[in-house]
């Protein structure tokens, strides 16, 4: 079970920068049940975090029932 995992280099489709994909990462991806690789570097994936934080508080109520964001971007 343990050890099928390797880290894996990555290009962000943000910033076009590698990062690694480490197979902890990968594990725990699993663990979730997430399918789909991560397609950003850390940094551009806080920063999409941030942006929706930001929007979320930049809102007014109209958006509180609709808010079900997909867990996948983690
Ligand atoms: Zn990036």
């Amino acid at each position: 079970m343990d050890g099928e995992f390797q880290d894996e280099t990555i290009v962000c489709q943000d910033c076009g920068k590698e990062f690694v994909f480490t197979a902890g990462e990968q594990a725990f991806y699993k663990e979730k049940g997430l399918q789909n690789k991560p397609k950003r570097c850390r940094e551009c994936r806080q920063k999409r975090k941030q942006a929706k934080n930001t929007m979320m508080q930049a809102s007014d109520n109209s958006a509180t029932s609709d808010t079900v964001v997909s867990k996948r971007e983690f």
